[in-house]
């Protein structure tokens, strides 16, 4: 029996297969969730239908994350589908691309508020809207973060501080849901190459970087994240709530930018 049998699960943010929660999905699937996507745009519907059918979901929802309208739509489809709800997967976040150019510095005023209304309020606004879905279960909320909200990475700007917000909104919604008898976490992924990804001036390097001095040597995939993510929407995650879980291969423990072979 999978770890998520009986479980209902409700995926924000597949753009293509190389989507973080494209890898979150097919792992939620494999233990035996029933799966409900959303699209943000009428473009990526046709690609997020294609993803849904494979991994046997005819739910698929449009949800703007900035149009509070979509968000209600989405649950009061669920509703009406599913009746209740276990597990919501934020997978999204979007800075305008000239924030990723220059300093922290250059950030304006409306790309400080794009990034975090769509990057951090909308985590707020969607689990108030999913709580009631969850109500008498034992609910699971993912975010995704990147190490860029604890320390400075170049370029990455204004989504390091939406990423800072986002951790620090998992720990009091983890406080407020709670009562509930919910939880909510957070996964600091390693870097990914997805569309948002390409978004980050010189990301390539980023990537070249982090893969060599992390101490597998080896980059990121997909499906490392999406198993953390079963493993934190199960029963067996039942005491952890509010936490930032590092998948990154262990680049965050190191110290020096290099390992041994490298230093000598
Ligand atoms: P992606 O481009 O595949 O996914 C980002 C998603 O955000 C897309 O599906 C996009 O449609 C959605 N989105 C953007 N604006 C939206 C809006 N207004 N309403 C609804 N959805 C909207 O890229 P990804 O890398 O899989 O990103 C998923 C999450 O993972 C993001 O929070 C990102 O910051 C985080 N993350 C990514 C990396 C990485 O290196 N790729 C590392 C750590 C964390």
């Amino acid at each position: 029996m999978g770890l998520l049998e009986g479980k209902r699960a409700l995926i924000t943010g597949v753009a293509n297969e190389r989507s973080i929660a494209y890898g979150i999905a097919k792992a939620f699937r494999r233990e035996g969730a029933e799966l409900a996507f959303t699209y943000a745009i009428e473009k990526l519907r046709p690609k997020v239908e294609e993803i849904a059918h494979q991994l046997g979901s005819r739910l698929v929802m449009k949800c703007d994350v900035t149009s509070d309208e979509d968000i209600k739509n989405v649950i009061q489809t669920l509703e009406k589908e599913w009746g209740f709800l276990d597990i919501l997967v934020h997978s999204i976040a979007y800075a305008p691309k000239e924030e990723f150019k220059g300093g922290v510095i250059d950030t304006s005023r409306e790309g400080f508020k794009i990034a975090m209304d769509v990057s951090v309020y909308s985590l707020i606004a969607l689990t108030r809207e999913a709580l009631p879905l969850m109500e008498g279960r034992e609910g699971s909320i993912i975010t995704l973060s990147y190490y860029g909200a604890e320390k400075v990475v170049p370029h990455y700007n204004v989504m390091g501080i939406a990423k800072a917000a986002l951790e620090s909104t998992v720990r009091y919604l983890a406080y407020d849901i709670a009562k509930k008898g919910h939880r909510i976490n957070a996964i600091s992924a390693g870097p990914v190459k997805t569309l948002a990804a390409y978004s980050i001036t010189g990301f390539h390097l980023l990537m070249e970087h982090t893969t060599k001095v992390n101490p597998f040597g080896r980059p990121i995939t997909i499906e490392d994240v999406g198993d953390t993510a079963v493993f934190l929407c199960s029963h067996w995650a039942r005491g952890i709530t509010g936490e930032v879980i590092h998948v990154d291969n262990g680049y965050h423990i190191m110290g020096v930018f290099g390992r041994e072979e490298d230093i000598k």
